[in-house]
């Protein structure tokens, strides 16, 4: 199968001369496991911090000479295992290559999908990974309340647009992002119901959200850490809340330049500042795919993809997200479904 392998680690910013497409044998189909054919993958914001050496994430690093992975969505072409037969759709982690021998255990928890209820990019993105981090951090680790205003950053990603979204289902009253640039704050406003969103490059964070939240912000979806982090940290009101979900800006070292005495204002403010990785919390699961399954058959939510085509353009697909290239959940299409 073609394969996206890591050359070297990045110096600096990854580049494309970091990976290369290559050829590789697949293994024999053993009893019990399935050839899937990939259909779709995933383009992650964690596979920056997999390409180093040093960095501990909370799954393997990538090394070089060897396949990048991550998560896909395939069909079932060849099946050694009575329970899933060929012709099923699944979620699983060996993407970054056209073709996959899998154990079904090697599924993800939510492993199969059902292909009438939404397209099959959906199942990657809003009713994915990346749909269930935004309903994680807000219905549990933030506790999004009715009559909360919301913060969101990185808004106009795949995670942010479903954060946004959410939030006002869940019951806030008021909700604003920032996304980079003037286009991406027009979208959230028009298509992804956001009261009001401010381009973090063009102004200081902290300005725009006395502007966009002059009552003060209850919760702070956090995607990109950082100097938002320490604007959201002086906008919350007594009480606030922070789920802590990614930092887009600390890649690369140099935004890493927020002050930590800011934290201050965790303490005079009672806030409450908690980090989570999503796959601890799957015992949610059920209840998010039953609302958000009903949400997207009643119209009330948007899903929205970046896609890509050809296993040739991933690695510029993954570039490209670093960079903001995106709008939604950034996707490379492998073959047609
Ligand atoms: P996105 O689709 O949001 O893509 C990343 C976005 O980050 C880009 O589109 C870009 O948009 C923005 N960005 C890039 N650099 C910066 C910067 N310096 N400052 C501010 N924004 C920047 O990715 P995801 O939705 O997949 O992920 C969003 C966040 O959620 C990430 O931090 C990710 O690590 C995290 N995450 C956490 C999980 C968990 O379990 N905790 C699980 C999944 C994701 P723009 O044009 O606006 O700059």
């Amino acid at each position: 199968t073609r394969v996206v392998c890591l050359v070297r680690r990045p110096a600096g910013e990854p580049a494309p001369g970091d990976f290369a497409v290559e050829e590789r044998p697949l293994p024999p189909l053993g009893e019990g496991q399935l050839l899937v054919r990939n259909l779709y993958m995933s383009v992650d914001p964690s596979m920056r911090g997999r390409l180093e050496s040093t960095e501990k994430h909370y799954t393997h690093n990538f090394t070089p000479g060897s396949p990048l992975d991550g998560r896909a969505l395939g069909v079932v072409e060849e099946s050694r295992c009575p329970s899933v037969p060929a012709g099923t759709f699944l979620r699983h982690q060996l993407g970054w290559r056209e073709w996959a021998v899998l154990d079904p255990a090697d599924t993800d928890a939510a492993g199969r999908i059902d292909p009438e209820l939404a397209p099959l990019p959906t199942w990657l993105g809003l009713l994915g990974q990346t749909g269930f981090t935004a309903y994680v951090g807000l219905a549990r680790i933030a506790g999004v309340r009715p009559g909360d205003t919301v913060f969101v950053s990185a808004a106009a990603g795949a995670v942010g647009t479903a954060a946004g979204q959410f939030a006002r289902l869940l019951g806030a009253k008021r909700v604003v992002g920032t996304a980079g640039g003037p286009d991406k704050c027009a979208l959230l406003v028009k298509e992804f119901g956001y009261d009001a969103a401010a381009d973090y490059r063009a102004e200081p964070v902290r300005d725009a959200l006395a502007r966009m939240a002059p009552d003060g912000v209850d919760v702070y979806f956090d995607n990109v850490g950082g100097e938002q982090l320490v604007a959201a940290l002086h906008a919350l009101r007594t009480g606030g809340r922070v789920a802590l979900c990614g930092m887009m800006s600390q890649f690369g070292g140099e935004g890493r330049t927020a002050d930590i005495n800011q934290l201050i204002q965790a303490v005079l403010k009672r806030l409450t500042l908690r980090g989570f990785i999503v796959r601890d919390h799957d015992d949610l699961r059920p209840e998010f795919e039953g609302r958000v399954a009903d949400w997207l058959r009643s119209g009330r939510v948007t899903a929205r993809e970046t896609v890509t085509d050809g296993l040739d353009s991933a690695p510029q697909a993954l570039l490209a997200l670093l960079d903001g290239g995106n709008v939604g959940k950034m996707l490379v299409r492998l073959a047609e479904d």
